[in-house]
C-alpha cells in the first residue's frame, strides 16, 4: 500500500470543510418536526410515533392452551389412571362450565383453559377411548398453559414516543385493538434540476443537450426516506426561473434540494438569488465526488444546493441531505453501517479529499468480505453507481491504494 500522508483533516486549505465537519454543521441546526397527525395501521409502517402507546388490555386476554390436547387438573394425575372427557374448548368457542375432579376437556391451541383446569397434556401423549383418556406421559403442573398478559400487560408502555414503527409493531398494535396512532408529520421535500442543457424525457435533444437524470435519482432516494415529495421540475438558468422555484419551495417545503449551478463559475444570479432570499453558504467539502455544496436556510426551509454531476448528486445526498431529513422526520440518526473488506483491485487516489469510490463487494469462499472497483470513477459515470453495491470510503490523507489493502466499505443496502 502506498499511502502518502501529506494532508490530514487538521490541515485542510482555508475555507474547506472535511465531510465530518460539514455533517456536524448541518445537523447542529436541525431538530425534529413536532406537528403530528393520525395514521391508521395500514399507513403507519416507517412512521415515527408522536406519543407513547400503553396497552389498553392484556395480551393474551385469557388463559389459553399452547397445544392441541386435553386440559385437566394436575392434582388428579397422582391417583387416577383415566379421566373423563366432559366437553371441548375450541379457539373462540370456550367451554361453558368448569372442570371438576376426575374430568378433562378436549382443547385446541389458543382456546380458553376453563376454570378448574390448570394443565394441558398434548394429544400425542394421550390414548382416547370413547369418553375417557389414558395419559401415557404425564405433563408437568401448568404445562402448555399461556397466561393473560404474558405478551403485554394492561397499562404497560409498549412503544415509546419517537419509535419508528416496523412491521412487528403494526401487529403488536393490532393485537391491542389499536387501529390508529399519532405519528410525526412527514417532512415535505421539494427538489429541482437546474441547467439550460437539460431536457425532459420525451423531448428531443438539440446539440449540447442532455436528459435530466438527477431528478429521477433524487426522487428515488427521497422515496426511500418516506417524505412528501414536491417535484419542481427543470429550472432554467435565468434569474426569474430560479427565483420562482425558490419562492415555491419556501412556501411549500421543509427542505429544498437543487442540483447543478453551485460550482464556481456558475451564473452569479443563483448565488445572488440565494443570498437575497435566505442565508446560504457555499462550501468546499473535501470529498470526491461532491466538492461544491451550498447549504443554508430560505426562511424556514432548509436548502441544499448539490453539485450537478449525477454521481456527486447521489453521494452528497447520502452524506449530507439524508441525515438531515432523518433528523427532521424524528429519527435518531444512526450511522450508516461500515465494514472492512479486502480491496482486490488497485485504486487511484490523490490525498486531500475523502473518496467515495464505487465498489462491488461480496464474500469470498472463506466468508471474508472483498471489494473491487467498478472501474472508471468520474463523477459523470452514473453507471458506476448502478453497478456498485457499496461505496469504498478512502480517508482524506490516503494516496493510491494497492490491491490487498483493507478498506472501509459502506453497503448501499437500504440507501438506494
Ligand atoms: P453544474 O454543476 O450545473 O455545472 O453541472 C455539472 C455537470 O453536471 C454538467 O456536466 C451538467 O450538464 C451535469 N448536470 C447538471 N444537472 C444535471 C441533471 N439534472 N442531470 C444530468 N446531468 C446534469
Ligand atoms: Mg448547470
Amino acid at each position: 500500500m502506498s499511502q502518502t500522508s501529506t494532508i490530514s483533516c487538521d490541515t485542510l486549505p482555508n475555507g474547506t470543510l472535511s465531510v465530518e465537519q460539514a455533517q456536524a454543521h448541518i445537523l447542529t441546526g436541525i431538530s425534529a418536526l413536532t406537528t403530528h397527525e393520525t395514521a391508521n395501521l395500514w399507513q403507519a409502517r416507517g412512521r415515527i410515533l408522536a406519543q407513547a402507546v400503553t396497552a389498553p388490555l392484556d395480551v393474551p386476554p385469557h388463559r389459553n392452551s399452547a397445544m392441541d390436547g386435553y386440559t385437566l387438573r394436575h392434582a388428579d394425575l397422582g391417583n387416577r389412571q383415566a379421566l373423563r372427557v366432559i366437553g371441548s374448548s375450541f379457539a373462540g368457542r370456550p367451554l361453558a362450565g368448569s372442570v371438576h375432579a376426575g374430568e378433562c376437556v378436549r382443547i385446541m391451541t389458543g382456546a380458553v383453559v376453563p376454570d378448574g383446569a390448570d394443565t394441558v397434556v398434548m394429544q400425542e401423549n394421550v390414548q382416547r377411548d370413547g369418553d375417557t383418556i389414558q395419559i401415557n406421559k404425564p405433563p408437568k403442573a401448568g404445562e402448555n398453559v399461556r397466561h393473560p398478559g404474558e405478551d403485554m400487560r394492561i397499562g404497560d408502555t409498549i412503544l415509546a414516543a419517537g419509535h419508528k414503527l416496523n412491521s412487528a409493531d403494526l401487529g403488536l398494535l393490532a393485537s391491542l385493538g389499536i387501529g390508529e396512532v399519532e405519528v410525526l408529520r412527514r417532512p415535505r421535500v421539494a427538489f429541482c434540476s437546474t441547467g439550460d442543457e437539460l431536457k425532459s424525457i420525451g423531448e428531443s435533444l438539440q446539440p449540447g443537450d442532455i436528459y435530466d437524470s438527477n431528478r429521477y435519482t433524487l426522487y428515488g432516494l427521497l422515496n426511500k426516506l418516506d417524505v412528501e415529495i414536491i417535484d419542481l421540475g427543470v429550472v432554467r438558468d435565468t434569474p426569474d426561473a430560479v427565483e420562482h422555484a425558490f419562492q415555491q419551495a419556501m412556501q411549500r417545503a421543509d427542505v429544498f434540494i437543487t442540483s447543478g449551478g453551485v460550482s464556481v463559475g456558475e451564473a452569479d444570479f443563483v448565488t445572488a438569488t440565494l443570498q437575497r432570499l435566505g442565508q446560504v453558504n457555499f462550501w468546499k467539502v473535501a470529498a470526491k465526488p461532491g466538492k461544491p455544496l451550498a447549504f443554508g436556510t430560505l426562511g424556514n426551509t432548509l436548502f441544499f444546493g448539490l453539485p450537478g454531476n449525477p454521481v456527486s448528486v447521489m453521494a452528497t445526498f447520502l452524506l449530507f441531505v439524508r441525515p438531515a431529513i432523518l433528523t427532521l422526520r424524528g429519527e435518531t440518526v444512526s450511522l450508516v453501517p461500515e465494514y472492512t473488506a479486502v480491496c482486490t483491485t488497485p485504486l487511484k487516489k490523490a490525498p486531500g479529499r475523502k473518496d467515495y469510490q464505487r465498489g462491488i463487494c461480496e464474500r469470498d469462499s472463506h466468508g471474508q468480505w472483498q471489494v473491487r472497483s467498478t472501474g472508471e470513477q468520474g463523477s459523470h459515470i452514473l453507471r458506476s453507481m448502478s453497478q456498485a453495491n457499496c461505496f469504498i470510503a478512502l480517508p482524506l490523507e490516503w494516496g493510491d491504494v494497492a490491491a490487498g489493502t483493507n478498506v472501509t466499505i459502506i453497503p448501499f443496502e437500504g440507501l438506494l
